[in-house]
């Protein structure tokens, strides 16, 4: 099978205050075409610095030891040069790799209609007219299920709920119909019951469209709803790698059961329910 991105022996090292932080301590992994695959940990494991390393997107202050080969290039818009904030830089998406965050608010312009920042996307790398540009960000509100799609085009974020404003920064995230769909905590800030709806809407977007999945999460039990794949993380280590069923229902290591404890206390029917 073919790996979207090949990671070998990689290390990220922060300098912080004068010290250096190892976010991330000698990673290998292959993330293949067409897998759902989920990185789960708590906060702090260096899950959001992996998925910026696939990306292209860490920091120029980030020290990168070992190796990422691609068969994607990193979204356009950054160039090989990573940007001061991501908060900077919106809408994320591009024809190669798209990306999600936890805060729609900070992918979104507070300040230009959804229908112009999603058809943006699609203008700028995919060559269309503004006008087709257009008319693509209606059939990408009409895909995230936003209601009233005409509407909701000339509106702006702070218009909507937190759940529809993570509908539009997926449409943006896949307006340009990149290969990879990295989503980063593209939950965590939502209840359950919007959290759950996101989560199928992603999981109906990428089977459309063929896409490769990143989900990225500190929540055991939703990874294992979308992904084929888990890894789990600790203090920037890897620490586990197996197909879900294996790390559900057979985790080899003592952490992983941790994490699986915690849930099934709480809720032991959705992940009972899948294997
Ligand atoms: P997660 O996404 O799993 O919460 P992160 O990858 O964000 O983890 O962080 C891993 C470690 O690296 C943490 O100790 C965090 O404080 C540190 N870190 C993350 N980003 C930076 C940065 N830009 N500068 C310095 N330290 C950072
Ligand atoms: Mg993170």
């Amino acid at each position: 099978m073919t790996a979207l991105a090949s990671i070998r022996s990689l290390t990220v090292t922060y300098r912080r205050d004068g010290a250096e932080v190892a976010a991330l301590k000698n990673v290998s992994l292959d993330i293949p075409a067409g897998e759902r695959f989920a990185i789960i940990g708590e906060s702090g494991s260096g899950k959001s610095t992996l998925a910026l390393a696939i990306a292209g997107l860490l920091p120029a202050t980030a020290k990168i030891e070992g190796r990422i080969d691609w068969l994607l290039r990193p979204p356009p818009m950054f160039g090989a040069k990573a940007p001061a904030g991501l908060r900077d830089h919106a809408p994320i998406g591009g024809r190669d790799m798209g990306f999600i965050f936890q805060d729609p608010s900070a992918s979104l312009d507070p300040v230009m209609p959804i229908g112009k920042q999603i058809a943006e996307v699609a203008y700028t790398h995919l060559g269309l007219s503004w006008r087709d540009a257009y008319a693509k960000a209606k059939t990408l509100l009409e895909r995230v299920r936003l209601p009233d799609p005409d509407a909701a085009l000339r509106a702006f974020p702070h218009q909507l709920s937190g759940g529809q404003k993570q509908r539009v920064a997926i449409a943006a995230a896949i307006a340009a119909g990149p290969k990879l769909l990295i989503a980063d905590e593209a939950t965590s800030a939502l209840d359950t019951i919007v959290q759950a709806e996101i989560v199928g809407l992603i999981r109906r977007l990428v089977a459309e469209d063929g896409m490769t999945l990143l989900f990225i999460s500190h929540d055991i039990a939703l990874a294992a709803e979308l992904a084929e794949r888990i890894a789990v993380f600790r203090h920037g280590e890897l620490l586990e790698l197996d197909s879900t069923a294996q790390i559900v229902n057979a985790p080899r290591h003592a952490y992983t059961r941790v994490l699986l404890d915690a849930h099934l206390g709480l809720d032991a029917e959705p992940l009972l329910r899948r294997t």
